[in-house]
């Protein structure tokens, strides 16, 4: 039996991930649950998978949830709050697995601890691999932790991968990449249209049901940066190897192509189960719920190269880790802020890349050697971002 923690259960991915734990109490015990304000979910949540604690990160909110927790069937739960908690039960000795489903630089530290603690990391938060770099796969070998990616291309190469294959190792016969992209829900759309597209039909992913950041991400092609980066630390292999692939189909999940000419890919349908079944039960295969693919139903697969033009934030992650160093981490904050701009209405999509572009320009690519360098540079580069927002709105 297996004690798991799930940073982020109320999301997207974490609602997910308790749908596998439920098939698979036999093999997974809740052990916490952490959410940042969604307390009616969570509180639903702690009904169904009595964990030992939960963590509310909002203040306010944890009291609430702890005077309904106090006076429910399942008061004995642990009700702990603020940022500072998550690590605390990220690296409890009865987590053996934590699921790092934080969405954004809020997850780095979390997800951190859990991996210098030799926890299995099951890895959704890009953003936190991203930001850290080099400081993150140095704690999962220096501490032994497994760490499994859940982002499902990544999760496909994993599968790709040698049999023996561990994240971080460099992986000498295969020799490229083929990171595939769905192109988001604005990959036909004429280019001068963009400027208007609203909050509500970036968040429109065409194949995928996710939360509002990744979703814009992924209208804008961020996510694929992001992913590019999130590739490079995870396979060990330099940008010029990861070739990204428009498959519009999303039934490829991403391939590695071998010196002898071989290409694996990994197929399913899209459902983040898959991955996160597969990441539970490795080095086994368990059931996640998903449905299987009906081949008949995939009438043909096209496959494009991916336009800088339309995607310019594509093009700024491709930059951020060619230039290496804090790049990364200020391309990740700028980001943030600038999908959280333009999700409250405050500036244009086409002001997304502008913003991170701007923001870049006003770094030197520093080496990025200890965390404090990094957080620093996460905090600066969020000022330096803000500023331009208020400059947009104006
Ligand atoms: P989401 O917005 O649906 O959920 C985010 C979760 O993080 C929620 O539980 C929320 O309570 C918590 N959270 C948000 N801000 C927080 C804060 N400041 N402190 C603590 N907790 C906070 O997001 P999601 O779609 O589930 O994505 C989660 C992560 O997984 C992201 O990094 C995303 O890139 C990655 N990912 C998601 C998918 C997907 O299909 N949804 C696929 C691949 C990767
Ligand atoms: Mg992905």
């Amino acid at each position: 039996m297996k004690g798991i923690c799930i940073l982020g259960a109320t999301g997207s991915i974490g609602v997910s991930t308790l749908d596998v734990v439920a098939r698979h109490s036999n093999r997974y015990r809740v052990v916490a649950l952490t959410a940042n304000n969604n307390i009616d979910l969570l509180y639903d949540q702690c009904i169904v998978h009595r964990p030992d604690y939960v963590v509310v990160v909002d203040e306010n909110k944890a009291k609430q949830f702890a005077e309904r927790i106090a006076t429910s069937p399942v008061s004995d739960i642990k009700v702990l709050s603020g940022a500072e908690s998550l690590q605390q039960v990220a690296t409890l000795d009865s987590v053996d697995s934590v699921m790092a489903a934080i969405v954004g630089a809020a997850g780095l530290l979390p997800t951190l601890a859990a991996a210098k603690a030799g926890k299995t990391v099951l890895l959704a938060n890009k953003e936190a691999l991203v930001m850290s770099g080099d400081i993150f796969m140095k704690a999962v070998t220096e501490s032994g932790a497994h760490l499994l990616p859940i982002d499902s291309e990544h999760n496909a190469i994993f599968q790709c991968m040698p049999a023996d294959y561990c994240a971080g190792q460099e992986a000498k016969e295969a020799r490229r990449i083929l990171l595939t992209a769905s192109g988001g829900p604005f990959r036909t759309k004429p280019v001068e249209e963009l400027v208007d597209v609203t909050p509500d039909q970036a968040v429109a992913h065409p194949n995928w049901d996710m939360g509002r950041k990744i979703s814009v991400d992924s209208a804008t092609m961020m996510n694929k940066g992001l992913e590019l980066i999130e590739a490079c630390l995870l396979f060990n292999m330099s940008p010029d190897k990861i070739q990204v692939v428009i498959h519009p189909q999303s039934v490829i999940h991403s391939m590695v192509d071998y010196v002898d000419g071989t290409v694996l890919a990994q197929m399913g349908n899209p459902d983040m189960r898959i991955p996160i079944a597969h990441a539970m039960a490795w080095p086994e295969r368990f059931d996640s719920g998903a449905a299987p693919l009906n081949i008949f139903d995939v009438k043909h697969m096209d496959f494009e190269q991916p336009d800088l033009q339309r995607f310019p934030c594509l093009r700024l992650a491709i930059e951020a880790v060619e230039a290496g160093g804090i790049m990364p981490a200020v391309l990740n904050a700028a980001n943030e802020i600038a999908v959280a701009a333009f999700l409250d209405e405050k500036v244009r999509f086409t002001d997304i890349p502008y913003i991170i572009e701007r923001s870049m320009h006003q770094f030197e690519a520093d080496p990025a050697d200890t965390l404090d360098i990094v957080l620093a540079a996460d905090s600066k580069a969020r000022e330096v971002a803000e500023r331009i927002v208020e400059e947009l709105k104006r």
